[in-house]
């Protein structure tokens, strides 16, 4: 239900939706927040925002929050409302009871990139001072993860180079494996904007997505590639520079390292990265992939966006590298309208992993094996810390189906939905002794779970979230926690439950923290914050303000790198029972697993995943516009509806995931990226038949 009539205060705040991280003027009446407006001074949107951010405060009021902590002693008992106290306790002494019984490794715990930085932090504390393990993934294993191993390896750090207004400064716009218009799309239409200013544009995409052909915009470029081949393609793109000279030998020679380029020339002249061998292999004609790497090259200042189209596969690290390869090649790093760009799925998935809470990484991304930074952490915390990495998500299933972990405290994530090879997942998560969910709605997770905690929305709290562009920004307070703790407050009290004293009086103490302890960060507070609007880190003595454009004169890590990058074909084949490839995106009325969006009046314009089917594989199988379909894999099956269209090629199938009834995951597999673990979600064989007929 949404309420009108003249707001009596009005409070800033940051989208809690896309990667875009969009500034928000929340206007509250009484005490109920009626309106969400686009803040002018937002330094991400300058007061735009897409039809997810404008209704994301109607989710708050729905009547299916639960604010109420709960408890059961086994999933198949009821849930029984409990005090803070109890719940709080109950956790405690239930994961000191495991480590007790099964070793200090049988816990951990998952961070949610829709949380706060504060937020994140803390959870990743809790298990490295108090768990004492390195138990502690982020969400962000099942997305960007390859984007954090790419970037770092080539450039020196885990994020995007350049800032979102950039893209006004770019003459050549290359969009692979991402969907701005759908989903990033305030960033979405500032790309269109310089569009239609004139900049040339390459699509590389198996679908035909917006930006292929809308009105005043056509791609140059669609290079509309076979699922899984997306580094064919980039090698491809490469071995034409070279071969042609048409590489910035300036840029290498001053900013790479030449010896490491020496080698990499070699490996990319071969005949099998050639666009003839690759046109076998990926399906786009050999002369589309020369012209667009020509265009790419020569063709002024060129930036790169990327998806998830480009890291949810078996070699999602290696096309982000391919991308390094190809930016550092022609000299598009370090300048507005250059650079090697994330898109990233949710608002915060940058902070979550900027917070230390991959397995292996302190804040900062800095490797826990290292002494001096765990001597810095050991001193501020007054624990020792182990100098062992910890589980990745998938390991922790592993170990769980292993009878070697036994305790999981899940923060705003809904692993069920989210995760490949869900069978597994369920089994894994069945066998543990203490699942805690700490989320703001019962998800598919909460199921499996002992003890629910409730969360705080957005508006219910302070923070910082880091968007896709390194900008962080505050997150205020708008109404009371409806549940009465905020979640950093909760992750404190479980800390002391346990016997660690963690404490803090607010969000801003937490940041003071992370700002101490972490290098990029260390010019970041809040009362910066309100000052300046947002930062983007590095922030830090050499740039107290920010860092919009990294990458400037050197690289972080020095020299730039190049790696070999050859293609390896997906272990996941088309045969004649699966003939078809399915790959999955984004809607913009929705987002993510819908958690949210379902809960607002978004549904008015997407209430389902249908499934999209080229008119000649619809024919074949008397599939016709709007009939119930079954999708089948190796792994599973799922019934929805089909939308018959010439955006998927002959041979490709698509569907967005937004609708827990559909739960694509039950059919996608559990391959995975060679450096990460991150899924595979974009290629899965399949087979379509019709079900229920219109
Ligand atoms: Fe902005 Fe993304 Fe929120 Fe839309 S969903 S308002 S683009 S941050």
């Amino acid at each position: 239900v949404i309420e009108h009539g003249m707001p009596d205060r009005s409070v800033k705040t940051t989208c809690a939706f896309c990667g875009v991280g969009c500034s928000f003027n929340a206007e509250v009446k009484g005490d109920k927040v009626v309106r969400m407006v686009p803040n002018k001074e937002g330094g991400a949107n300058h007061g735009h925002s897409c039809v997810k951010g404008r209704f994301a405060w109607v989710y708050v009021y729905s009547k299916d929050r639960v604010t109420k902590p709960m408890l059961r002693k086994s999933i198949d008992e009821p849930w029984r409302e409990v005090s803070w106290e109890e719940a709080i306790n109950y956790v405690a002494n239930e994961f000191r009871r495991i480590q007790e019984k099964y070793g200090k490794y049988s816990i951990g715990a998952i961070t949610s990139s829709r949380c706060t930085n504060e937020e994140v932090y803390t959870i990743q504390k809790l298990v490295r001072a108090v768990f004492g393990n390195n138990n502690v993934d982020t969400c962000a294993r099942v997305c960007h993860s390859p984007t954090g191993y790419g970037l770092k390896a080539a450039f020196g750090t885990s994020a995007g180079t350049n800032n979102f207004d950039s893209v006004l400064f770019a003459d050549v716009i290359m969009v692979i494996g991402a969907n701005p218009t759908e989903g990033h799309p305030v960033f979405g239409a500032l790309l269109k904007r310089r569009l239609r200013e004139g900049a040339k544009l390459i699509v590389i995409d198996p679908r035909k997505i917006e930006l292929v052909k809308t009105p005043h915009i056509r791609a140059d470029y669609h290079l509309q590639l076979k699922p899984g081949t997306n580094v064919a393609i980039l090698n491809a793109m490469a071995h034409t520079i070279v071969s042609e000279g048409l590489e910035n030998r300036e840029f290498i020679e001053k900013r790479c390292d030449t010896e490491a380029y020496k080698k990499w020339r070699e490996f990319i002249l071969r005949p099998e990265n050639s666009p003839e061998a690759v046109e076998k292999i990926a399906g786009v004609p050999a002369e589309l992939i020369r012209g667009a790497a020509r265009l790419y090259a020569t063709g002024g200042r060129a930036a790169i966006y990327y998806g998830l189209g480009v890291t949810e596969h078996t070699q999602g690290t290696t096309a982000v590298l391919a991308l390094a390869n190809l930016a550092m090649l022609t000299g598009n790093v370090g300048r507005e309208g250059t650079g090697v760009n994330p898109l990233r799925g949710q608002n915060n998935v940058q902070g979550s992993c900027d917070m230390g809470s991959f397995p292996h990484e302190f804040s900062g991304y800095r490797h826990v094996s290292d002494p001096e930074v765990r001597k810095l952490f050991e001193d501020a915390w007054g624990v020792s810390i182990d100098p062992e990495p910890g589980l990745r998500i998938p390991n922790m299933w592993m170990l769980a189906l292993e009878g070697k972990f036994k305790g999981i405290y899940i923060q705003g994530e809904d692993v069920l939905q989210s995760d490949p090879d869900v069978h597994r997942v369920v089994e894994a998560l069945k066998s543990m002794e203490c699942v805690v969910v700490h989320d703001i709605f019962m998800n598919e997770t909460a199921k499996y779970a002992h003890v629910f905690l409730p969360g705080c929305s957005f508006l219910e709290k302070d923070g910082t979230f880091t968007n896709a562009e390194r900008r962080i920004q505050l997150v205020r307070q708008v109404i009371p926690p409806m549940c009465g703790k905020q979640e950093w407050e909760v992750v404190m009290e479980i800390a002391k439950a346990m016997g660690y004293n963690m404490h803090y009086n607010h969000a801003s103490e937490i940041m003071d923290e992370i700002a101490r302890l972490t290098p990029t960060f260390s010019g970041v507070s809040y009362e910066k914050l309100e000052r300046l609007g947002s930062i983007q880190w590095p922030c830090n003595e050499k740039a107290p303000e920010g860092t919009p454009i990294m990458h400037k004169d050197s690289f972080v890590r020095g020299k730039g790198m190049f790696h070999i990058t050859a293609f390896v074909p997906s272990p996941e084949r088309t045969t004649e029972r699966y003939p078809l490839l399915l790959t999955t995106g984004r809607t913009l009325f929705q987002y993510n697993v819908g958690t949210q969006t379902r809960r607002t009046p978004n549904v008015v314009w997407y209430k389902e995943d249908v499934l999209e089917i080229h008119p000649n594989d619809a024919e074949e199988r008397g599939i016709k516009d709007g009939d119930y379909v079954k999708l089948e894999s190796r792994k599973g099956w799922v019934i929805l509806k089909a939308k018959i269209s010439d955006r998927v090629a002959p041979g490709v199938v698509y569907t967005t995931f937004h609708f827990p009834e559909i739960r694509i995951n039950v059919v996608t597999t559990d391959y995975s990226d060679w450096a990460t673990n991150c899924p595979e979600y974009k290629v899965t064989a399949v087979q379509v038949t019709p079900v229920y007929q219109k």
